[in-house]
């Protein structure tokens, strides 16, 4: 299997202002495969922002190695979409011009681009909305623009930052299921951080549980339901039994992180 992402030993400590020391992540080694679908799951604080931050290079980690397609990353790239927990949109810009964005900053012709531009808007859902400023969308709608945005390079790797955590439950697992037809239909790697045991395991191929204090990997489970995956499916005995499974590792992680 071809790996797109390896991590090997990656450690990172936050020195804050007063010079106070945050050991964030501690050895983490981590093979992710072309095309999968991985969540990372753990509690509050125990660095699943962070290691998408390093993933991204948007930080630096301390120590450690990341090789993207057997290459050392050394800075950011186009090659890698993010998205965040809130969206982040330009307000004085339309729908349009925030999806090609990324392209701007590239210094790429912008006019050039925005056939692909409106072909995303339609993919996540916008069709009609491209002249349309984010005041004038819901909370939903603005997280399908910056999802859109992220996919504007065609990066083959999407990393997703608890993307939807500011969203009411319809719309989330909505967007959900729409997020699973959109890495099925471009064939993407996606790595997705998510609170929700259920949502984590309705989506994923592997589900990393992550513990705390040092932040630190610590179970990788296979999430071996067929796809693709339905809402229905959230009932079957195999899904119960998967999320089950992390709950109870999850709580205890919680009560020895206290
Ligand atoms: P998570 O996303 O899992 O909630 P984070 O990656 O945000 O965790 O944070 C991991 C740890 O690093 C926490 O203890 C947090 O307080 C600390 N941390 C995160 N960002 C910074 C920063 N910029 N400066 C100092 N400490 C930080
Ligand atoms: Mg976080």
């Amino acid at each position: 299997m071809n790996e797109i992402l390896k991590l090997a030993q990656i450690g990172m400590t936050y020195v804050g202002r007063s010079g106070k020391r945050v050991n964030a992540l501690n050895d983490v080694s981590l093979a992710v495969r072309e095309d999968e679908f991985l969540t990372i799951i753990g509690p509050s604080g125990c660095g699943k922002s962070t290691l998408l931050k390093i993933f991204g290079k948007i930080v630096p980690a301390t120590t450690g190695n990341i090789q993207f397609r057997c290459k050392t990353l050394t800075a950011p790239t186009s090659d890698i979409g993010i998205c965040f927990q809130q969206p982040l949109l330009f307000p004085w810009h339309t729908v349009e011009r925030n999806v090609l964005m990324p392209m701007e900053m590239l210094g790429r012709s912008i006019d050039k681009h925005r056939g692909e531009a409106r072909d995303l808007i339609e993919l996540v859902g916008l069709k009609g909305f491209e002249q349309s400023y984010p005041r004038e969308l819901s909370g939903g709608m603005q997280q399908r623009v910056a999802i859109a945005r992220a996919l504007i390079t065609d990066p083959p790797l999407l990393l997703m930052d608890e993307p939807f955590s500011a969203l009411d439950a319809m719309t989330r697992e909505e967007l959900s299921l729409e997020i699973l037809r959109i890495w099925q239909e471009r064939k993407k790697t996606i790595i997705f951080v998510t609170h929700s045991i259920p949502e984590g395991v309705l989506l994923s191929d592997r589900l990393v549980i992550m513990a705390t204090r040092p932040g630190r990997i610590d179970q990788i489970v296979d999430i071996d339901l067929p796809r693709p995956r339905t809402i229905s499916m959230t009932s079957t005995p195999r899904f119960g039994h998967f999320s089950n499974l992390v709950r109870d590792r999850v709580q205890t992680l919680q009560r020895e992180s206290k």
